[in-house]
């Protein structure tokens, strides 16, 4: 019942098919597109070659109702989009008087002629409408094609923008009616890809609407939430109504619903309590402090971090006993402990966190496989630890033992 507009991108240029330049715009574009209730089935990256694209947009008009081009406008030889646009509808390209005197004006302004080679974008596609480029030269068309919306826009971002949101974004919301495209992310910590689908797929199945995708990243579960509705209100209450039902099935896991992230949330709770916070790591290597300090507003509560890598560094900085380092070693619980517990009355702080762990790829034993990981919390009333074994790389470890770090205090503040 809710059928949306479907929608393309083609992003144009060579230089977007290089590792070195990203096609941000179609990112972007299908933001907005998605606002206005208009779904992006495809993009599509072509570089500056005449056949390909013709062939691009011809399929495009055929098979969207909105096709977007980015990028081609610009005046050189190989911006070739409003010939290439205009030959593969079979439209004529007409010279604009209008266009081309304010190209020339522009020119002016800056206090230079305009070279000759710039009247080539004042040609505009036969009965398109002209949209104005206030950031650069190039204008921007809008023409119905066989009831097909095709807009061209410019390649650079800063010109882009203001001439969709401007010129195009009510065009469009027209003609996508008044269905509306809602996203909600939910984030889950402490459990598994599979675990999360076993409880919430008895949920998530019974609808077709919000649309419900589980993705898996680094050490935490998305739930993307999509829900179409008449209006935003529709939308957003559909959405309510599932996110409500999965948080009764997950519980405390979820330490998400607007996109948050895991840093974000915990000084968000800590800013809320009116503690502080210390930290102490070995493995991770300072990646708790940084990420936790990469949060506006973090000196509010995080006092102090320090990384202790060598065993007489833990003793020296912490204070944790020689004794405890060689009786059970560097990666255990009890120096977990004491490292907190060290950390906790050098900073003064309400809490202190503390990770030491074997990150590999080198270093792990039998007993102590590589991913290893003891982390402990201490307040004022006790310090505890837990026990991990992280699976992946160096890097994904380290990430991983930061993330059950911060979701050990997250669980303590709730
Ligand atoms: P100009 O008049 O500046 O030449 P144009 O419409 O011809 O505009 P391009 O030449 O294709 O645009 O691109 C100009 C610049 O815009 C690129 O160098 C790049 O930095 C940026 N750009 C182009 N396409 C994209 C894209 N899809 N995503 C992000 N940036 C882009
Ligand atoms: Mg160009």
């Amino acid at each position: 019942m809710f059928e949306s507009l479907s929608a393309e991108i083609i992003a144009i240029g060579s230089e977007l098919l290089a590792p070195d330049r990203t096609d941000t715009n179609s990112l972007w574009l299908t933001e907005q597109l998605n606002r206005l209730g208009i779904e992006v089935k495809l993009k599509t990256i072509v570089g500056d070659d005449d056949a390909r694209l013709e062939e691009t947009i011809k399929d495009a008009a055929r098979r969207s109702k909105v096709v977007i081009t980015t990028g081609g406008l610009g005046p050189t030889e190989d911006d070739i989009t409003r010939k290439i646009t205009a030959r593969a509808l079979g439209r004529r390209l007409l010279l604009d008087e209008v266009v081309l005197a304010e190209i020339r004006q522009r020119f002016q302004s800056f206090g230079v002629t305009m070279p000759e080679r710039n009247s080539r974008q004042a040609m505009v596609i036969e009965d398109a409408e002209v949209l104005p480029n206030p950031n650069g030269t190039a204008p921007g068309m809008f023409l119905d094609h066989n009831g097909t919306a095709i807009v061209l826009l410019p390649g650079p971002p800063r010109e882009l923008k203001p001439m969709f949101e401007n010129h195009v974004a009510a065009k469009l919301a027209g003609r996508a009616g008044s269905l509306r495209v809602v996203r909600r992310m939910l984030r889950v910590a402490g459990m598994g890809e599979s675990a999360v689908d076993e409880k919430i797929a008895p949920v998530y199945s019974q609808y077709d609407n919000p649309v419900t995708t589980i993705l898996f990243n680094k050490s935490e579960i998305e739930i993307h939430l999509t829900a179409r509705g008449r209006t935003e209100k529709e939308a957003n209450d559909l959405l309510d109504r599932l996110s409500a039902q999965i948080e009764e099935r997950l519980g405390n896991a979820v330490f998400s619903f607007g996109g948050e992230t895991m840093e974000q949330v915990v000084g968000m709770k800590l800013a809320l309590g009116g503690y502080t916070l210390s930290v102490a790591e070995s493995c991770t290597g300072g990646l708790l402090a940084q990420r936790l300090t990469s949060v506006p507003g973090s000196s509010k509560y995080f006092i102090e971090g320090v990384v202790t890598y060598a065993n007489d560094a833990k003793t020296r900085a912490l204070g944790v006993e020689p004794i405890l380092l060689l009786e059970h070693g560097a990666v255990s619980g009890p120096v977990a402990e004491a490292m907190a517990e060290g950390m906790r009355q050098r900073a003064g702080t309400d809490f202190a966190l503390s990770i030491t762990g074997i990150a590999g790829p080198e270093g792990g034993t039998e007993e102590k496989p590589v991913g290893t990981v003891f982390i402990a919390l201490a307040d004022e009333v006790e310090t505890k630890h837990r026990k991990f074994t992280l699976p992946g790389d160096r890097n994904l470890v380290r990430w991983r033992a930061s993330q059950a770090a911060l979701d050990m205090l997250r669980r303590k503040l709730l």
